[in-house]
């Protein structure tokens, strides 16, 4: 059995790796700050189980007396598998360990009755294995999705527009991959994203706000380079927050609740309305809006707006070192992600760089692949025994 602390120390020399590979024994020490006789008896360790290996142009007899050969992840050699279920489809991705797609597939659901989406799953999982996983070893797989996740115990307790209630998504898919399973909510696990390979990854480890806005609104923060889970794991349900200016009625019978009035479903809703858009998805009306279509762009800019107002008050309450707003407007047209920022600086009160401090998400396109993969990556990153 591995100790708390040579995990600890595990978990430390592996993500200076990430974020400086390919780099020396010596200056692993100097960076995580453990002896270099640690370093040397870790990195041994990390190469035994194929995370790290010495960086080719080293290539030779590995091991102890080379303090000064480079260690890289061994990227190409392991990989993890990321799951997203979203309210119209699932999405199964490949990620190798600097989070990086390999391979990913988008399935719309046939029904969302938990019986028929977890083998179809298992199956789409096996799948993209097969034609894409190489000969990779699988580390573990992930599953990120949007409403309340019990991570301890693997289930999803409550996903509304899924109809889902104490859901064992984790044994189902453990049993049917044999992989390890780890089940986190989509905002913790995006914010655990940004943590490892963000944009802004160095200050999400300080402290960090994550705000998601899809067809599910939630939110995840982190102190201290952990992203809270609560005794229940039921922090960061702000759909029923309430914004003005929204004449949408919630489905929990009030009207204004953030979650009805900044939703995917009801924005597309409208788009198709003022025909805007043939299908029900996001990314059409933003493509639109990307031509300089004046409604297209106004119904982005109202919801970066709403958004904005609700960024605002998080701001507030935290006080984070930066604040991650994914929503599909703001991750791709500039004038949303500005209308976004100028809410925030007219709503805060806690007068704060904007610019600075609220960001975009780093993964624009691919946030449901790499929030599942996230989840899988957390585990092999924390300070915690790696998946073998
Ligand atoms: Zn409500």
């Amino acid at each position: 059995m591995e100790t708390r602390r040579s995990a600890d120390s595990a978990a430390a020399v592996l993500r200076a790796v990430l974020d400086h590979g390919p780099i020396a024994r010596s200056s692993i020490a100097r960076v995580t700050r453990l002896s270099a006789a640690t370093v040397t008896g870790v990195a041994a360790s990390l190469m035994e189980r194929g995370l790290i290996r010495e960086a080719p142009e080293a290539a030779g007899p590995p091991g102890i007396g080379r303090p000064h050969v480079p260690l890289d992840l061994a990227a190409d050699a392991v990989a993890v598998i990321g799951v997203h279920v979203a309210v119209p489809r699932t999405t199964v991705a490949l990620l190798d360990l600097r989070g990086r797609i390999i391979a990913q597939r988008r399935d719309p659901h046939d029904g969302r009755d938990p019986a028929s989406v977890l083998p179809a799953l298992a199956g789409r999982i096996a799948a993209l294995r097969r034609r894409h996983g190489g000969r990779r070893r699988i580390l573990g797989l992930g599953v990120a999705t949007g409403g309340w996740v019990d991570t301890a115990n693997g289930t999803v307790v409550e996903h509304p527009f899924l109809g889902w209630r104490d859901v064992p998504v984790g044994a189902a898919l453990a049993e049917a991959t044999g992989l390890p399973v780890r089940v986190d909510s989509n905002s913790r696990a995006l914010l655990s994203a940004e943590q490892l390979f963000g944009a802004v990854a160095g200050r999400a480890r300080e402290s960090a706000v994550h705000l998601f806005a899809g067809n599910v609104v939630d939110v995840a923060f982190a102190a201290g380079g952990v992203v809270h889970q609560g005794p229940r794991s039921a922090a960061g349900a702000v759909a029923h927050l309430p914004v003005e200016g929204c004449a949408e009625l919630c489905p929990c019978g009030r009207v204004g609740c953030l979650q009805a009035a900044v939703s995917e479903r009801a924005l597309v809703r409208r788009a198709r309305a003022a025909g805007l858009i043939d299908r029900p998805e996001i990314n059409d009306l933003v493509d639109v809006a990307a031509t300089g279509h004046p409604e297209a762009i106004a119904l982005l800019r109202e919801r970066a707006r709403l958004v904005g107002r609700a960024a605002a008050l998080l701001l507030d309450l935290f006080d984070p070192d930066v604040l991650v707003v994914a929503e599909a407007g703001a991750n791709r047209l500039p004038a949303s992600l500005a209308t976004l920022r100028a809410e925030v600086a007219a709503g805060s009160s806690a007068g704060v760089d904007v610019l600075a401090t609220v960001h975009p998400s780093s993964f624009p396109g691919n946030v449901l692949a790499v929030a599942g993969g996230a989840v899988a990556l957390h585990q092999v990153y924390a300070a915690s025994p790696a998946l073998s």
